[in-house]
């Protein structure tokens, strides 16, 4: 069936909703390509509806119990994948001592697209418009997955391999985002069109502050590359500094250097680059800040 030139019903599909990560994996590698994990569906239910997607099978791993959760265990912050973008938002935890993480929640889409979107998922379709990847980049994250050669833990900077594309072999599931020890200071901003919008730029931050001079500061960028962005020269400069206006000014023309924008239906390759400069500077003020 086509409505204004787009097909509105997904191709036919086997529906599975395996009780465990075990089974879920067996069955993601029999079917391999042809196969699509479903989560909070608001990537792939589009896509198929639209006809761009056509699974043989779709896995609704959403009945795999404990995959949703925020806990701190040992000073560590441990994620479910499925949890809900929306669950971010409200959590005491995340907002008091991860505010790069709520700072990237509060902006995600509209309630309804939050209420369903997870973390897990937001990170696995390697999108470099993701606003979850930049905040869990500059917090050091590492990626549990879950595979048929067991669980594997792999650093979320070494996940992104290009444009929709990561490291996750056959038949793996992510099943859990684990964050170090959270810096003093950190930030996350983005640039869209409208409210409900994928970012023009997004952006993060997060360092450690003494005596006025920063130490440990990471900074990555989204919709400025093929995936997200580490600004490792950026970084490198401003290394142990007072986070001056000239400090920033220099870091400023630093960062045009790393990062290679493209023009698309959201912005344009010049736009950006100006603007990932104007963002470097509010972005490292809104963290010295902590928080607007
Ligand atoms: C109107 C609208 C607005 C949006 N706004 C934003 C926005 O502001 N910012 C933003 O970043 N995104 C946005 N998105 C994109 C989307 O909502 C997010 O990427 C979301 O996090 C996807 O989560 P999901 O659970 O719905 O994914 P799903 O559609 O269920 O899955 C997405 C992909 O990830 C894979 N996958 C999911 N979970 C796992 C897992 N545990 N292990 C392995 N593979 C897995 C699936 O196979 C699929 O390919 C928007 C989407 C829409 C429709």
């Amino acid at each position: 069936m086509t409505s204004m030139g787009f097909q509105t019903q997904p191709k036919e599909f086997e529906y599975m909703a395996p009780a465990n990560l075990e089974d879920a994996s067996k069955l993601y590698l029999s079917y391999g390509e042809k196969a699509c994990i479903l989560a909070g569906g608001t990537d792939i239910v589009p896509l198929m509806k639209r006809g761009l997607l056509a699974p043989e099978c779709v896995i609704d791993i959403t009945k795999i119990p404990d995959m949703s959760y925020i806990r701190l265990e040992d000073g560590v912050l441990k994620l479910g994948a499925l949890t809900t973008i929306e669950d971010f938002r409200e959590s005491p935890l995340i907002e008091q001592n991860y505010p790069a993480l709520h700072m990237a929640s509060e902006v995600m889409g509209s309630t309804i697209i939050r209420n369903l979107a997870t973390v897990g998922a937001n990170i696995c379709r390697a999108s470099p418009a993701s606003d979850m990847a930049p905040p869990l980049v500059v917090l050091g994250a590492n990626l549990r997955i879950f595979g048929p050669k067991g669980v594997r833990t792999t650093p979320i900077e070494d996940f992104f391999l290009g444009f929709g594309r990561s490291e996750m072999a056959a038949g793996e599931i992510l099943c859990e985002i684990e964050v170090p020890a959270s810096p003093d200071k950190q930030a996350f901003m983005k640039l869209k069109r409208t409210k409900e919008d994928l970012a023009k730029i997004n952006i993060s931050t997060a360092f450690n502050l003494s005596d006025d001079k920063c130490s440990g500061i990471k900074i990555a960028l989204g919709s400025v590359a093929p995936k997200v962005v580490r600004a490792e020269k950026t970084e490198k400069f401003l290394e142990g500094k007072e986070l001056s206006e000239a400090n920033i000014e220099e870091a400023k023309r630093i960062i045009c250097r790393e990062i290679n924008p493209i023009d698309d239906v959201r912005s344009t390759a010049e736009y950006r680059m100006e603007m990932s400069k104007v963002l470097l500077g509010r972005v490292i003020r809104l963290a010295l800040k902590g928080g607007w």
